[in-house]
Formats: structure tokens, sequence, C-alpha cells
């Protein structure tokens, strides 16, 4: 029998609970287009914006590949007026981190910040992903004045210009020729003696006369007034030939992979192996009814913002559907 405490507790949790049909968690073109589809469809939604409100986008400077913005815009300015757009149909956007969940029960369960418990009807992942950086100290310096971690971003930019592109797998190699159609010369720095992307990849790259593939360097420091304007090299670090070398870039392009934030959600949902949300094909729909998953969190291969909203109007469109079908 439980005791008077333990049920004191559950009443105590089930008083401190905020039941709402739809949760959004994270806020970047994703989260805010299933905000603003699931606000327009009456879903009344809460969204909670995450580590980094805004996203990665946030992170870049111009954003010109969007449609709709023929001047192009800037990453922070276009996240927003995406929110004020969600929040002008109702959405209800807070500050907060998803930091546990618990989706064996319905409603499922949304622990933010630790301590508040959100009960949703229906949850949508728009979590998205973070580039892996090398975590040098000039990296963090030269962020949005010559540092990127994507070209289809802000290679424009570079256009005519000498960039590097750090990597050696099929990420670097796509970033690496997409530089090479608009950039004077691209260096590959890559720290072992082989490519490890598919043999595709690595034929293109081969090929390419703009890009060199420098093998077994590792970057030591960006350097520039500003904005960057040299690398630091190692070459064959810890061998007895050891040597230090110095390139002149305008553009540092870090390739080395990215990490899908999903480590919260694992326990309960199917991943891939790099721990990509898996959705059934042609929806957004994860393996657990009432989840959806949106943006790069579950897609390791556009990554691009208006990619991320088309999943994310997916997403609520699959929310509210779902809502209907079980009469809630
Ligand atoms: P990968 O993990 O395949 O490659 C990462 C690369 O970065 C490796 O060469 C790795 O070097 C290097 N690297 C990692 N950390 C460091 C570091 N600290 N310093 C220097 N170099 C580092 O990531 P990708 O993003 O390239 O690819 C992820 C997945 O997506 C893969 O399965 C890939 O095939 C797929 N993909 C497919 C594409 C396509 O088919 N068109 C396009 C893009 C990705 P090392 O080899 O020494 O570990």
């Amino acid at each position: 029998m439980e005791s008077q405490d333990s049920n004191n507790e559950k009443k105590k949790e089930q008083k401190d609970a905020e039941s709402v049909r739809c949760v959004i968690i994270g806020s970047g073109p994703a989260g805010y287009t299933a905000a603003i589809y699931a606000a327009r469809a009456n879903l009344k939604p809460v969204l909670f914006e995450g580590l980094q409100p805004g996203g990665q986008l946030t992170t870049t400077t111009e954003v010109e590949n969007f449609p709709g913005y023929p001047e192009g815009i800037t990453g922070p300015k276009m996240m927003e007026q995406l929110k004020m757009q969600a929040e002008r149909f109702g959405a209800d956007c807070r500050w907060g981190i998803a930091t546990e969940v618990d989706f064996s029960t319905n409603p499922h369960k949304v622990i933010i910040d630790e301590m508040q418990v959100i009960e949703a009807d229906t949850v949508i992942i728009a979590t998205g992903a973070t580039a892996k950086y090398l975590g040098l100290e000039s990296e963090q310096k030269y962020m949005g004045s010559g540092v990127s971690a994507c070209a289809t971003c802000d290679g424009f930019f570079y256009k005519g210009k000498d960039v590097a592109v750090v990597g050696g797998g099929d990420s670097a190699c796509e970033e690496a020729l997409y530089l090479a159609g608009l950039c004077h010369k691209v260096y590959m720095i890559v720290r072992k003696d082989y490519l490890r992307a598919s043999k595709i990849m690595q034929e293109r790259v081969f090929n390419h006369p703009g890009i060199e593939v420098l093998f077994e360097r590792n970057t030591k420091e960006l350097r520039g007034e500003q904005v960057v304007q040299e690398v630091v090299l190692i070459k064959r670090k810890g061998q007895p030939d050891e040597t230090e070398e110095i390139i002149k870039i305008d553009g540092f392009f870090l390739a080395i992979g990215h990490s899908p934030n999903s480590e919260v959600f694992k326990k309960f949902l199917d991943t891939n192996e790099t721990g990509y949300i898996k959705t059934i094909p042609d929806s957004s729909k994860t393996s657990v009814p009432g989840v959806f998953a949106c943006g790069d969190v579950q897609d390791s291969v556009y990554r691009q913002a208006v990619t991320a909203a088309g999943t994310g109007c997916m997403a609520a469109i699959d929310a509210e559907r779902y809502l209907s079908e079980h009469g809630i």
C-alpha cells in the first residue's frame, strides 16, 4: 500500500504539472514553423526555446538562401521574425530547456529545467544539431569573422578568395567542392594520411583543380586582425619530422561532423547509429505515437533552414491529425 507521503507527493506533482495539447522543444526554423502551424490549428502550442534560442542560425551572419528575402536577412533577425510570427497566432514561447522526458506515459511528460512538469498530448522535437568545433580559442574569437561551420550558408562571402575546410569525411568533401565553385583556392586540412569520405567524393575532390588536400595536418591556431587572415598548421604532429606551416586564408570552414541534440530522448525513441531521431518516411512520426521530430535532429543530409522549416510544418500537421484521430 502506498504511504500517505507518496500520495501527497503524487498529488503535489499533479498539481504542479501543466497540461498542454502540444509542446514544442526547440526554437530554430523547425520549432518556430511548427509553432506557427500548430497555433493556427488551435493547438495552443507551448514552445521551449532551449539552450540556444533561435538555434544554429543565430551563429551565422547573413542568410541569403531562405526564399522570400531578396535582400538577405541576418540569422538572428530571421529567428526573431519567426518567433513574432508564431506569437502573433498565440504560440506561447518560453525560456527553458527540456532536461528529461517520459514518453512511456500518456500524456507524455516533459520536464523543463529539472523542475517544471509539462504533460503534453503531443510533443514536437525540434532541438537541432550542433556543429562540432575543434575547440581552439582562436576559433571562438573569429566566429562569424572568417570561421564558419556551413559552406552553403557562408561560402558566398568568400567568392574569389582562399579558404580552408577542416575534415576528411563526406561533409568536408562536399563543403570543399561547393566552395571550389566560388573561391579562388580551397585547402582541405586532413589530420590523417587518407580521407574517410566515400570513394566517389574523394575522386571529385582529387580531380578538382581548385582543391588542394593537405594530409597529416592539425590546426594549431587562426590569426588575423579583426578577421581570419592565416591558419597555423602542424604537419605530422608528434612525429620526429613535425613542422609548422602558415597558410594565408580568408575563411576557415569546419566540417568535422555534427551532433544531433537527441540525448534527452534516446531512452524512448529510435535513433540511428549517429544519434539522429528516426522518423517514419514521408512523415515526422517517431517510434512513439504522439511524438514528432523535425529539423536537424532528424536530418543528417540536408540540414538547411528551409528544409527544417518544411519538416516543422509537417510535424505540426502530423500532431494536429494525431489529436483529431484520437479525439483529444
Ligand atoms: P564524419 O564523421 O564522416 O567525418 C568527420 C571528419 O572530420 C573525419 O575526416 C575526421 O577525421 C575529421 N575530424 C573529426 N574530428 C576532428 C578534429 N578534432 N580535428 C580534425 N579533424 C577531425 O562526418 P561527416 O559530417 O563528414 O559525415 C557524417 C555522415 O554523413 C557520414 O556517414 C557521411 O557519409 C554522411 N554524409 C553523406 C554525404 C553524402 O553522401 N553526400 C554528405 C555529408 C555527409 P578522422 O577521419 O581522422 O576521424
